[in-house]
């Protein structure tokens, strides 16, 4: 019998109003289930954004510091708990135990750089153009906030967006990714222990187009904060935008590692395998598009193969796995289709491109996969395959390598491999992506610096660091006056 688990809601674990569930299972052996979750609908959701609401009032004229400290407890459970809370990630979506530990970790240095926040928050002290007036910013929460995440970092995703929101006076409701609901609920659980108060954070578990969109569309949601894929973006964006909501979008990428003549061959190949292999290349930043110069490919090619040789697949809970499995078997479809079109396309196969079944666990498992001899326009070389898929395109030179680069719709992450600061500075320039690696793979992010992607990757925002902040709140600009008189901007105002 599976362990049932509840949404949270007003600080309570309740069923689903719907009186439904759904089984959450391990990808790499799909026979163990994890948990029974509930599966929402509309009026759980209405429950859990009334609970929102409630709270809000007060939670807002709570302290910032108070505020902080909470999340200061919250993130010292995180670091107790580290190592269990990896084998849960591992056994509820398959990637080995160092990714999960950074899931994880990515989620405790949020913690740990929000409680900060708490006493920073900083708004603006400015001089007036009138006499005996003072003026400032302060800053405001903006309500109520929908959080929406994907399963790929079921950890960190959550806890970017909820430490900020949290710190910065906004309550809560959050659903996470219908494959990861489990990983949810701990944080949920180190949530309710910390102290956050009945209302100020809640989970509501299920599907996308069932809670997730009661969740988006809600009326009494101010704000929505969703990271996932360009296509659900794209349609939160135009019912956010006809509700004027505030809406930070993160979505897809189709990252590009370019490998110029003068690079470290060796050092590139190393960064490429890491960006596009770690999470089996499950990661909105995966190097998943290596641009190379046509002098160099052989070599990077045939080091590649040599790499791909080491991997080993499996489960991701055994110390010697290094790619785990796919999330769930509509996905390890969908990769294994675009190895078809890759194929039809007229790109060699070099190696990989096969279902892995010989485990005998019926887990989800997909060979480490390099296609080579790509053309910039074909769709392994476009879309997000979000798999173990490297897709290797030869230029010729460093102006067809950036223009390559930068010929998708996306704008996420690049990096350039050279040895040449000249070079590199033109890249850095010319590359149209949110985050730019020089000399390192596409993957990884530091808190503190903002996150955040170009064209359709996103819209405008960042998260991370002070850019969170900037999300999490509005800005109130505030005129102190004490001279006792009227005074009329631009007409009282001394001008020459
Ligand atoms: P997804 O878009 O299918 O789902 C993301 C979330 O949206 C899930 O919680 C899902 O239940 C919910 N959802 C689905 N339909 C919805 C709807 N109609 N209304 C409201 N919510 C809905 O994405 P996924 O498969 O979970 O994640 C993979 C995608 O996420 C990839 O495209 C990847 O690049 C992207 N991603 C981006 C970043 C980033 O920071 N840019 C980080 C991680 C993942």
């Amino acid at each position: 019998m599976a362990d049932t688990f509840y949404n949270f809601v007003d600080g309570k674990w309740v069923p689903a109003a719907t009186g439904e569930t759904f089984l959450d299972t391990n990808p790499a052996r799909p026979e163990e289930v994890i948990g029974e979750f509930q599966r929402s609908g509309p009026e759980d959701v209405d429950a859990a954004v009334a609970a929102a609401s409630r709270a809000y009032g007060d939670w807002r004229k709570t302290p910032a510091p108070l505020r902080g400290e909470i999340i200061a407890r919250a993130t010292r459970m995180l670091v107790e708990r580290k190592p269990e809370l990896a084998e849960t990630i591992t056994r509820e979506m398959g990637k080995v135990l160092v990714d999960s530990g950074y899931d994880v970790q990515g989620a405790i240095t949020s913690g740990e750089y929000m409680a900060g926040e708490g006493r920073r928050m900083f708004g603006d002290t400015v001089p007036s153009g009138l006499p005996n007036r003072l003026a400032m910013t302060v800053r405001d929460p903006v309500g109520v906030v929908g959080i929406v995440t994907p399963w790929n970092l079921p950890m960190l995703m959550p806890a970017w967006k909820l430490f900020p929101a949290l710190v910065c006076g906004n309550t809560v409701v959050v659903k996470p990714a219908e494959d990861t609901p489990h990983t949810a609920v701990l944080l949920f659980e180190i949530l309710e222990e910390a102290g956050v108060p009945p209302g100020v954070a809640n989970l509501v578990t299920g599907y996308g187009p069932e809670a997730g969109q009661a969740l988006v569309t809600h009326p009494g949601v101010d704000m929505i904060s969703f990271t996932g894929s360009r296509a659900v973006g794209k349609q939160i964006a135009a019912s956010a935008g006809a509700e004027l909501k505030h809406v930070s979008l993160e979505m897809g990428g189709k990252n590009a590692l370019v490998i110029l003549d003068d690079a470290d061959i060796s050092e590139a190949v190393t960064g490429a395998m890491w960006g596009g292999f770690s999470t089996a290349g499950q990661r909105c930043t995966a190097s998943s598009r290596l641009v190379v110069d046509e002098s160099v490919a052989d070599e990077v090619v045939e080091r590649l193969v040599d790499g791909i040789g080491t991997l080993v697949v499996g489960d991701g809970l055994d110390p010697e796995t290094t790619v785990g499995p796919i999330i769930n078997a509509k996905q390890l479809d969908r990769i294994h289709s675009y190895t078809a079109i890759g194929v039809e396309e007229g790109a060699r196969l070099v190696v990989g491109g096969e279902k892995l079944e010989e485990t005998g666990s019926g887990g989800y498992f997909y060979a480490p996969t390099l296609f080579d001899h790509a053309t910039p326009d074909m769709r392994i070389a476009q879309e997000e395959i979000f798999g173990p898929t490297i897709t290797v395109i030869r230029v010729d030179g460093d102006e067809e390598a950036i223009a390559v680069a930068n010929g998708t719709r996306y704008g996420l992450s690049a990096a350039v491999y050279t040895r040449d600061t000249v070079r590199a500075l033109r890249a850095v320039r010319d590359l149209e992506a949110g985050l730019v690696y020089l000399n390192a793979p596409t993957i990884g992010s530091e808190i503190h610096l903002p996150f955040g992607g170009v064209k359709d990757t996103g819209n405008g925002h960042r998260e991370s660091g002070t850019a969170a902040i900037d999300q999490f709140t509005e800005i109130k600009t505030v005129f102190l006056d004490y001279s006792g008189t009227l005074q009329r901007a631009h007409i009282d105002e001394p001008t020459e």
